[in-house]
């Protein structure tokens, strides 16, 4: 069964629940449309061939949203799955957004940088002038296999292009700050998930259904990937949460310690080193499939797509898994975890912290200043002006040391963060109204919930209703 199969039985599983025809669930599985190309560059006086999509699976609200994967296994059928996840993903967090997703076939371990901005400029142009990037049609991010870096290239490739789109910066998210980017942006997909972990022990009655101990950092926890999202999940949980990550795993194995690991130390040797393989941080194993097996409170998938299937489902002992990349779980596996009582936070919720804050940089692209630029100090006074009114009503002095910490006007990334708390703990609960009501697995929630909000912009009279 291909990704994207796994994506719809998900849909029809819930549609079905909502009574949708057979003709509307059809049109909503639906990629609506689909380019294919090949950029040709020269690299070494030779020609190099690469292959690449875009796919938008929704337009029902504009621009179209979704990542752009670099990697040797990207082809049309992931493409697609990504793209229609983006729907019900936005759907999930009431962002105003169509799904969308890219990818180009290149392992881009294999090039140097300056061969990969030509690549990515040679590949934006041909999605630019196809009409599959723009700030008001199509705007990607970056996914596995590219960063900030490349979103710059495409923004730049985008703006030498169209030079009077006085919204150009907005073609694109994830960008570096000093090209419109903004800041939480590289860490919002992680701190999201955080967010929904601790969402998640808020609810005593959940933490009791899935067998957890009550408190977070008395669970044991493994992350399947160090990569964005991975490497900042683990970084918020270790420092905010002090969570006991007892193994973290990578392509080439993973990295155990029954007592926890120090993620700090992890990431700067991470940085250093681009491994995880430290033997002072615990004993290091090369095997790195054996990791999703490990027995743990908490498991993690943050690396790619069928971490858990059929073939190793049985071996999985965790209490919950909570699905930080997108699709970790097959459909197949999914029904045998459920049957297991193994509760399952799904991706279309989980992973939506990264568009959220996309969103916010977007919508700081467009209105063209900075969040918090014009309040901030505004608040700051406010606030002081209410200490030096408590000061004089009860004849006392305020230390200014606890003034200095108290008087603080929100700046961007307070406020980024504040939107990002709100919209996964808002979530959070929707699904939960609904699991509790329909008394189905947080997944088949979660959908019910996404295809709830979708149905209303699809019509029998022509899609999409304008
Ligand atoms: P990334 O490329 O930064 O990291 C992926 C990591 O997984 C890499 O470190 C890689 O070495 C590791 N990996 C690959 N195969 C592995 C294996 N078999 N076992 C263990 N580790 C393995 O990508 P990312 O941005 O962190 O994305 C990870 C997942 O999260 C993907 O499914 C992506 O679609 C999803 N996601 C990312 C974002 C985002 O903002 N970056 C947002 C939503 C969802």
């Amino acid at each position: 069964m291909s990704f994207k199969d796994n994506v719809d039985l998900y849909v029809e599983q819930s549609a079905k629940l909502l009574k949708f025809s057979d003709d509307l669930i059809d049109h909503i599985k639906s990629t609506h449309s689909l380019i294919k190309v090949n950029v040709g560059v020269e690299i070494d006086k030779k020609i190099h061939n690469f292959t690449g999509w875009r796919a938008v699976h929704s337009e029902h609200i504009l621009p179209s949203k979704g990542g752009m994967r670099y990697s040797i296994n990207v082809d049309q059928d992931d493409t697609e799955a990504l793209a229609s996840l983006m729907t019900y993903k936005c759907a999930i967090v009431d962002i105003p957004f169509g799904g969308s997703k890219g990818g180009l076939k290149i392992n881009p371990k294999n090039y140097t940088e300056q061969q990969l901005r030509l690549i990515t400029k040679a590949f934006a142009t041909k999605l630019i002038n196809k009409g599959f990037i723009s700030p008001a049609i199509n705007v990607p991010a970056p996914d596995v296999g590219t960063s900030e870096k490349e979103m710059d290239w495409i923004k730049d490739t985008y703006k030498s292009l169209r030079p009077e789109d006085i919204n150009y910066r907005g073609c694109v998210t994830g960008k570096p700050i000093h090209s419109g980017g903004i800041n939480g942006r590289k860490e919002a997909t992680g701190r999201g998930i955080e967010e929904v972990i601790r969402e998640l022990f808020r609810h005593k009655d959940v933490v009791k259904e899935t067998k957890l101990k009550n408190e977070l950092k008395d669970n044991s926890i493994v992350i399947q990937g160090f990569g964005n999202v991975g490497s900042n999940l683990a970084e918020h949980l270790y420092n905010r949460d002090n969570a006991k990550i007892i193994a973290i795993g990578e392509s080439n194995g993973y990295l155990y310690n029954k007592n926890g690991i120090n993620i700090n130390s992890l990431n700067k040797f991470y940085k250093k080193n681009k491994t995880i393989k430290n033997k002072k941080l615990g004993k290091f194993y090369n095997q790195p499939n054996e990791l999703i097996e490990l027995e743990c409170d908490i498991l993690i998938p943050a690396a790619l797509e069928n971490a858990i299937t059929i073939k190793n489902v049985k071996k999985i002992k965790t209490k919950i898994i909570i699905e930080a990349a997108n699709g970790p779980v097959s459909f197949e596996a999914d029904k045998e975890l459920n049957k297991r009582g193994i509760m399952i936070l799904p991706d279309i919720y989980v992973n939506a912290g990264g568009v959220v804050v996309s969103y916010f940089e977007w919508v700081k692209n467009i209105s063209h200043i900075r969040f918090g630029r014009v309040e901030k100090r505004f608040q700051e006074r406010k606030i002081l002006d209410l200490i030096n009114l408590i000061d004089q009503k009860t004849n006392t002095k305020t230390n200014p040391e606890v003034i200095s910490k108290i008087v603080h006007g929100a700046n961007e990334e307070d406020l980024a963060y504040s939107g990002l708390e709100d919209s996964m703990r808002n979530a959070f609960n929707e699904i939960l109204e609904i699991k509790k009501r329909i008394k189905r697995s947080f997944r088949e929630s979660t959908y019910y919930l996404s295809l709830q909000k979708i149905r209303k912009f699809y019509t029998s009279d022509g899609f999409p209703k304008r």
